[in-house]
């Protein structure tokens, strides 16, 4: 099947295109993403990146980042460059730059200049804990000096909680940092609700080296309040297993009784380009075996070519191989671990590919 441009209707009736121009100040070790090298590219290189896959869609979304928004220092050029490139007007992520926070005084004003209500800030315990789990020396720090910075300007901070059997022994110590820094009373006193969530994260990128330390339903009762009463609430849910999923041994039953394939095509593509114009779908980490071309030798009708007959490697397994022969070959029927089905599965096919790729 051929891939023609300009054709009515074009052949996805939208696509958005992210393309990594500087990557990101932190090397999280719970990222999805992976630590690839950063990037510095040139506006002319996210014009090319939308000329490319412009002929295919009828609506093109653009974005200068897929790892840490906002992380250049042109940003405010970027994001009208964006805008310009881009078919549809955009809000701004309630993703944020930390780093940039912290150091460009004038950041925050242009955040709360676009309308941003509320931005998610990431915790993983106490100081040495986040900053190990950061990826960076300082970074505790600086979280809670943005929190501080958020609340100043209107912007509910939203504090997302990572855990696992290593670090859950601090969770307490977020409780009391939330209560320390009133940030309940603080958001009311401006109109906004303060919000945080405690979760176990997908298990694909570097998240996946953690699990060996993923929870099981034990840990879940040292979730202590009001972390856990923010997590029900943030989640809209009635019990934190109802949150976390269920265990590995459990879905691990449920797969070797399904024969199903999946087709990861979709009429509306999110492509995660990375540094070096290589493409991929925006489907869980951007690893070699989800790589569909490089943009520059290969051209985006080839690339989307290969996207819609599920050429990658992790695509073309998917597509053909039933779900049980993935657990089978993968899964732990004895894991307690927590999953919520579709990571579970997206983690079985990871490794599957990467034995093989
Ligand atoms: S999780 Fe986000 S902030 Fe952390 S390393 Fe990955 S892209 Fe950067």
């Amino acid at each position: 099947m051929d891939i023609v441009p300009n054709t009515n209707p074009k052949p996805f009736s939208r696509i958005t295109v992210c393309l990594d121009m500087d990557g990101c100040p932190n090397r999280c070790r719970h990222c999805w993403l992976g630590h690839g090298p950063n990037g510095r590219l040139s506006e002319d290189e996210l014009r090319f990146t939308a000329a490319q896959f412009r002929p295919f869609a009828d609506r093109l979304v653009v974005d200068d980042w897929y790892r840490e928004p906002d992380f250049s220092p042109d940003y405010r050029e970027r994001w009208r460059l964006c805008q310009a490139l881009s078919d549809l007007p955009r809000t701004h992520f309630e993703l944020i730059s930390v780093w940039r926070l912290v150091r460009d005084e004038t950041y925050v004003e242009w955040l709360s200049s676009l309308g941003l209500r509320a931005a998610q800030l990431t915790l993983f315990g106490g100081e040495e804990t986040t900053d190990l789990y950061t990826g960076r020396r300082h970074a505790y720090r600086e979280i809670l000096e943005a929190i501080d910075l958020l609340v100043e300007n209107r912007i509910v901070p939203r504090i997302q909680v990572f855990v696992n059997r290593e670090n859950i022994g601090e969770l307490p110590q977020i409780a009391a940092l939330i209560k320390e820094k009133r940030l309940e009373a603080r958001c009311a006193a401006f109109g906004g609700e303060f919000s945080c969530f405690v979760h176990q994260g997908s298990c694909d990128g570097e998240n996946e080296k953690l699990y060996p330390v993923r929870v099981t339903p034990a840990e879940l009762e040292r979730i202590p309040e009001p972390l856990a009463g923010y997590t029900l609430k943030h989640f809209h849910k009635e019990s934190l297993m109802d949150v976390f999923g269920r265990t590995e041994r459990e879905l691990y039953r449920e797969l070797l009784a399904d024969r199903s394939t999946e087709s990861y095509v979709d009429d509306s593509p999110v492509f995660f380009v990375d540094a070096s114009f290589n493409v991929y779908p925006n489907r869980t980490c951007p690893a070699p075996f989800w790589r569909l071309g490089n943009l520059k030798a290969d051209g985006a009708a080839k690339i989307l070519e290969n996207y819609v007959q599920n050429r990658s490697l992790a695509q073309s397994v998917r597509a053909s191989l039933p779900v049980c022969e993935l657990a089978k070959a993968q899964g732990d029927p004895d894991s307690l671990r927590l999953f919520s089905k579709g990571d579970y599965i997206d983690f079985l096919l990871n490794r599957y590919c990467r034995e093989r790729g």
